[in-house]
């Protein structure tokens, strides 16, 4: 039976003053009226589009809450002070403005090469480069090598641009020893998402683990994926680095499949979704000689299970094959209780400007409006600290 170890308030808010304990169960409150996060977020885009000045609002609050900062920069402080605490940092440039120009894919891809630098800078703290798929190239033209569309000669162009940047990337984290994890999206751009990571795998997991996908687990396909993918991989010869998470874009999927008349790829229910999460960990975890997991789960039984699968079979709490991870501003009790029982612990952050992370920070508030769930259980923890720093006093 595996030692409970995420009840510990003490340690899960120990980098918390006393305000910013204080902020963040303001923030959980709020979210967790449904009415509040539904108005809040028809005011925020209500209030962008006719440039209302709102920004600094945004910025002290809900930004606060789920982004390190606006730049890598503002958030090195933080960083450090996770570190010092034995907690790593994923990097994660949240700007999710999509159909951008060449030049400016371009522009970016140089200051995603440059970010990897600057992550490698800061020594061990920060072992990964986390970016989106629709970062690296048109939304448009990923969804139409998806449907296997033939291409226009634009689209084409397009198409070799997206994969040049993801290559270039690559690259360089296999050339200065940074791990890419590349994030997973919608459905219907996803398998081309796959196919181009695999291939990155293929070309740069051949002595070390640099490329990480990703696979979302509320899609019911994805066992014999992982099943598939182990097979090519054994044949090929490479290694594959895999995050593990739930699925952020379920209603958008059942609205899209309903409206369109397919079969919804996203598990009938959440105890489905579960099953497919524990059974993919499982699976990576029974063949880790040849995956390396990245457990991406706020989910403490999920997390749980990883610990007690791991010390069945031997595996060190620091094997660097296995890292757990949280988002910033989320489940500080699992984090932290984590990185102090040794096992490799890390925190998605979140950065940008706060225009362009508003759909991200939108997601964020829509997941914690939910009092049954984690949200109910991150304040009820937030508070308990409260209590006990009050009567430490
Ligand atoms: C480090 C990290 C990285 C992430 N990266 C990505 C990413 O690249 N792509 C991405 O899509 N998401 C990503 N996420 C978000 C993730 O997919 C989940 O939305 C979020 O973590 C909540 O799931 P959970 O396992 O933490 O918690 P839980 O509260 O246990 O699970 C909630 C999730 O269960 C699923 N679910 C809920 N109700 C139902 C239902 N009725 N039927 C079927 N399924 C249901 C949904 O996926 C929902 O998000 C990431 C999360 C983390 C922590």
């Amino acid at each position: 039976m595996q030692k409970k170890i995420f009840d510990n308030s003490e340690k899960a808010f120990k980098l918390k003053s006393d305000k910013e304990l204080n902020k963040s169960i303001f923030m959980f409150r709020l979210m967790s009226r449904q009415w509040m996060v539904s108005a809040g977020t028809w005011l925020t885009n209500f209030s962008l589009k006719f440039k209302l000045p709102v920004k600094p609002i945004i910025r002290n609050t809900i930004f606060d809450q789920f982004c390190g900062g606006e730049t890598s920069k503002e958030c090195v402080p933080v960083i450090q002070k996770y570190y010092q605490h034995k907690v790593f940092t994923v990097f994660d440039y949240a700007s999710e403005i999509r159909e951008k120009s060449d030049a400016e894919l371009e522009k970016d891809i140089e200051d995603q090469l440059e970010l990897a630098n600057f992550a490698l800078e800061q020594g061990e703290a920060i072992p990964f480069l986390a970016i989106k798929p629709t970062q690296l190239g048109s939304f448009n033209t990923w969804a139409k090598v998806n449907a296997k569309e033939k291409l226009t000669p634009t689209e084409q162009k397009s198409w070799e641009g997206i994969r040049n940047r993801v290559d270039r990337l690559c690259k360089h984290g296999h050339d200065i020893g940074l791990r890419i994890m590349v994030d997973a999206e919608e459905f219907w751009i996803q398998t081309a998402v796959d196919d181009l990571i695999e291939e990155m795998m293929e070309k740069y997991n051949k002595e070390k683990i640099v490329v990480y996908s990703t696979v979302q687990c509320y899609r019911w396909d994805r066992p014999e994926y992982m099943m598939n993918l182990l097979k090519k991989a054994k044949a090929k010869g490479f290694k594959i680095g895999m995050k593990l998470v739930r699925g952020a874009y379920m209603e958008k999927e059942n609205a899209r499949a309903e409206k369109m008349g397919y079969p919804t790829p996203i598990c009938k229910s959440k105890k489905e979704t579960d099953d497919v999460f524990n059974s993919v960990l499982k699976f990576c975890l029974n063949n880790i000689e040849d995956i390396s997991v990245y457990i991406g789960t706020h989910n403490e039984e999920s997390s749980y299970l990883a610990m007690e699968i791991m010390q069945q079979k031997g595996i060190a709490k620091n094997d660097k094959r296995v890292w757990f991870s949280q988002l910033y501003g989320m489940s500080d009790h699992i984090t932290f209780n984590l990185a102090d029982n040794g096992y490799n612990s890390c925190k998605y952050m979140p950065f940008g400007k706060v225009d362009e992370v508003i759909p991200y920070l939108i997601r964020r508030a829509e997941e914690n409006s939910s009092v049954k769930g984690q949200t109910g259980r991150e304040l009820s923890l937030l508070l308990e600290e409260k209590e006990r720093r009050k009567n430490a006093k």
